[in-house]
């Protein structure tokens, strides 16, 4: 057979698998089983987390989804009534070294890290207002760094519990302030919302932007979803002067469902392309640190006390680059299931 009838019976595959493929599209409707694809989808994130990252797989995928964030003007109830502030044993955590270069002053759920450069300090997240002070602030003095260092405060996303010391931070030491626009819009289009909590306009980050202070990138990218200005970074960190990649997931939970008209299947495809940028951006430095700003998700707080007794041993924060991709499939595998259930709803009941 020479070259040209091998062409042409190629060619005659072709139309015939596309009438085949076409008639049958006619005669059958398969229904689309969305129990089945949710159950793949859980199975995958499942599969994904292993034993690594069970609290994010918990929150995410099999626990209800949390409430709807605060989307009124009203004052919260922390700022508006300081009984209802949480007793301290509820979030209070030793802060710690854990790189040469990183810190960890955040409490036992919420989470801050202080990131040392040869020009000052970079705070990554902060709190809420009312124990920013003493975690960072105090955390930083008890780790011997002096807080008037702090000359940048980024912002993964405008909720209570990460903008809450930023104008602190601001005010205090002349800090400025890196979030995504979106996410600086509400902080100006709700007052009240942001009382003691809202940091005046300074640097509006942009996917691929590149902060610097002294011998110190960290890369800004933006991971709308959980809010629509989320950044998530990429940075470097030192393991006894050994360079290390660190991906930090900016925004995690499904909290929009309840906020989004539309019913948030859109948001959840946002959301997981978004968790594909990081993780190629997370591939490309070979990250093999997972941080986050929640302690559930990067289980900060247990880290902390093994790094106490590491000794020569690896270091307990670096999971490998191979989990790190494993962690943005979980959160992937997570919201391809919520999307899946409110596609299904939305098909039981076309009116919604
Ligand atoms: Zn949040």
């Amino acid at each position: 057979m020479n070259f040209h009838s091998v062409r042409f019976i190629a060619l005659l595959t072709i139309i015939a698998g596309s009438t085949l493929t076409r008639s049958f599209a006619q005669d059958v409707v398969v229904p689309r089983n969305f129990d089945a694809e949710i159950e793949a989808a859980l199975r995958s994130a499942k599969r994904a987390a292993g034993f690594e990252f069970l609290g994010t797989l918990n929150r995410i995928c099999l626990l209800p989804a949390s409430g709807g964030v605060n989307t009124s003007d009203n004052l919260p109830r922390y700022v508006r009534d300081p009984d209802t502030i949480p007793a301290r044993e509820v979030w209070y955590a030793e802060p710690a070294k854990v790189y040469d270069n990183l810190y960890f002053v955040g409490g036992k759920v919420h989470t801050s890290w202080a990131l040392t450069t040869s020009d000052g300090i970079i705070i990554i997240d902060t709190i809420f207002p009312y124990n920013s002070e003493e975690l960072i602030i105090g955390g930083l003095e008890k780790l011997g760094l002096n807080p008037a260092d702090i000359k940048y405060v980024i912002i993964s996303h405008a909720h209570g519990d990460h903008i809450g010391g930023a104008q602190i931070l601001q005010e205090r030491y002349g800090a400025q302030v890196a979030m995504g626009a979106a996410d600086w819009d509400l902080v100006t289009t709700y007052p009240n919302r942001y009382a003691t909590m809202a940091p005046k306009r300074e640097i509006v980050a942009t996917d691929g932007m590149q902060l610097i202070l002294g011998d110190t990138i960290v890369s800004l990218w933006e991971t709308p979803g959980h809010t629509p200005g989320t950044l998530s970074y990429t940075f470097t960190v030192f393991d006894n002067g050994r360079p290390v990649s660190v991906a930090y997931s900016g925004g995690t939970a499904f909290n929009f469902v309840n906020n989004t008209p539309d019913p948030g299947i859109e948001n959840f495809q946002i959301y997981i392309e978004a968790q594909q940028h990081i993780a190629q951006q997370a591939e490309a430095v070979a990250a093999s640190v997972l941080l986050s700003n929640h302690s559930e998700f990067d289980n900060a707080v247990n880290r902390n006390k093994m790094l106490a007794g590491r000794g020569d041993g690896p270091h307990p924060y670096e999971v490998g680059a191979e989990w790190v991709q494993r962690y943005f499939q979980v959160m992937q595998g997570c919201a391809r299931a919520a999307q899946l259930r409110l596609e299904k709803e939305l098909f039981e009941n076309p009116t919604l």
